[in-house]
């Protein structure tokens, strides 16, 4: 399949699930995760309308990065170490994987020297998975409490990421889970701004997120497609 025709059948799934749903289709972000692809894909991928990149680990990210950073929005999806906090804040523009206090504090300090605000979506593990990254959801309203002495950090959403199912249909609990957990944190009014954003749904269960209120879908396979690359 041609990188067109994928963007085409992955934009006609998401129509569908728009309509299914009752939802707008500008109020869903595709992020195009170009993390299997190569610089030349990822390049395609932004000349064909797709200006929002993710990465999960710098060093594979960094060319892309350079090469893209004028025409390209950046998200960073990947758990974040704290010794790598230097390399990221600053070139992406947005975190999706903020989990722990001591990532938080190590990003306020950065974005502090940079004087600069990061929009960071909170990662939660809502399935419980062992191998999951994400904060525990009943420590999230806590979590936010405990960052808020972090100024240069901006809570704008929750992201999660759901296990992989052979049938799309059972991630649907999980990303209901995710948006009544960001419901009730706005409801308790401990925020400065509402959290309006969710960063769910990946190329096995995109469609299931949009139904269930996503407003970022992280798209590698389905949209960019896999490329055998060396590691580096
Ligand atoms: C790799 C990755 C994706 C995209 O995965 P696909 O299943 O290929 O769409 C989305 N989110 C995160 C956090 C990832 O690491």
């Amino acid at each position: 399949m041609t990188l067109q025709s994928r963007l085409r059948d992955v934009e006609n799934r998401l129509e569908q699930a728009c309509l299914r749903s009752g939802r707008k289709r500008e109020d869903i972000q595709i992020i195009a995760v170009t993390k299997y692809v190569s610089l030349e894909t990822a390049q395609a991928v932004v000349r064909e309308g797709i200006s929002h990149i993710g990465e999960n680990r710098w060093p594979n990210a960094k060319t892309k990065w350079e090469a893209l950073k004028e025409q390209a929005v950046f998200h960073y999806i990947g758990s974040l170490q704290t010794n790598k906090v230097k390399d990221v804040i600053g070139k992406f523009d947005y975190i999706h994987s903020l989990d722990r206090l001591s990532l938080a504090e190590a990003i306020h300090n950065r974005a502090q020297m940079l004087d600069i605000q990061v929009p960071c979506f909170l990662q939660v593990n809502v399935s419980g998975e062992q191998s999951k990254q994400g904060l525990v959801p009943e420590n999230v309203e806590q979590f936010i409490l405990d960052i808020k002495r972090y100024d240069r950090i901006r809570p704008i959403g929750l992201m999660t990421m759901a296990p992989y199912e052979s049938e799309p249909e059972s991630t649907r609990t999980i990303f209901r889970a995710l948006r009544h957990l960001r419901d009730k944190l706005n409801e308790l009014s401990i925020l400065d701004e509402p959290m309006l954003e969710l960063s769910m749904g990946m190329s096995n269960d995109f469609e299931v997120a949009i139904e269930e209120g996503a407003t970022s879908v992280r798209l590698g396979t389905v949209l960019v497609g896999k490329e055998e690359m060396e590691e580096g």
